[in-house]
């Protein structure tokens, strides 16, 4: 293998080396925590929440009405108890019983209302803990998969990084200087006709000549070593 086939090979090992790195912080951050997971337990947490407020205002309703009930059977029986025989005693207490049956039908339809808003929500954790329950177990399902992935992904880690270390130790200290130098990833292109591979601007005909007598050249326009195809 000449200079630039092996520059060429270790920028190519070299670009897997950071590929694997990367998969395996992705594999190792998706083992840790599951975003799907945590939102499905925040929108339950959410669901019971709500139906306990719910619950909550619905108790506090039916004790006020029941209050309510029972001061306006009190005054009904008062009313026919014959006991009041003032006549206008007699209409103002009816008045007063009629408007008290009304406010309760009233506030007996707010609490029917309220019935039905506590069952939607409890509907609503129902659904809310199906949602939970299936993403735990499809979490639980993907995780041995995962493992197996980070594994070999660790695996090919340590090979590549081998194979990329036993290649720059074949690389003349020169060429291995001049690598260091070129900033822009990868720091190799191959020669695509008469054009840099990677930025496919032009090389000039000094420079294809050096190429062939098997000097090391940079693309003037991007700064890469080209490698003869
Ligand atoms: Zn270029």
């Amino acid at each position: 293998m000449n200079t630039g086939e092996l520059l060429l090979r270790h920028a190519r090992v070299d670009e897997r080396v950071q590929h694997l790195g990367a998969e395996i912080e992705r594999l190792e951050a998706a083992l840790a925590s599951n975003p799907r997971l945590e939102q499905a337990r925040a929108r339950l947490e959410e669901a019971r929440s709500a139906q306990r407020e719910a619950a909550q205002r619905l108790r506090e309703s039916e004790r006020e009405v029941e209050g309510h009930r029972a001061r306006m059977r009190d005054r009904d029986r008062e009313l026919m108890s014959g006991r009041i025989h003032n006549p206008t005693e007699l209409t103002k207490l009816s008045t007063e019983v009629q408007h008290m049956k009304e406010r309760l039908s009233v506030e007996e339809d707010a609490e029917l209302e309220l019935m039905e808003e506590v069952e939607a929500r409890d509907e609503a954790v129902r659904r809310a803990e199906l949602e939970a329950q299936r993403v735990q177990a499809e979490s639980d399902a993907s995780a041995p998969e995962l493992r197996g992935q980070l594994e070999k992904a660790r695996l090919d880690l340590v090979e590549a990084e081998a194979e990329r270390a036993t290649v720059w130790a074949d690389i003349p200290a020169p060429a291995r200087a001049l690598y260091e130098r070129v900033r822009v990833r990868p720091p190799v292109a191959e020669v695509a006709g008469t054009a840099c591979g990677a930025c496919r601007v032009g090389i000039t005909s000094g420079g294809l000549q050096q190429l062939r007598r098997g000097e090391l050249v940079r693309c003037d326009n991007c700064g890469r070593i080209l490698v003869l195809g």
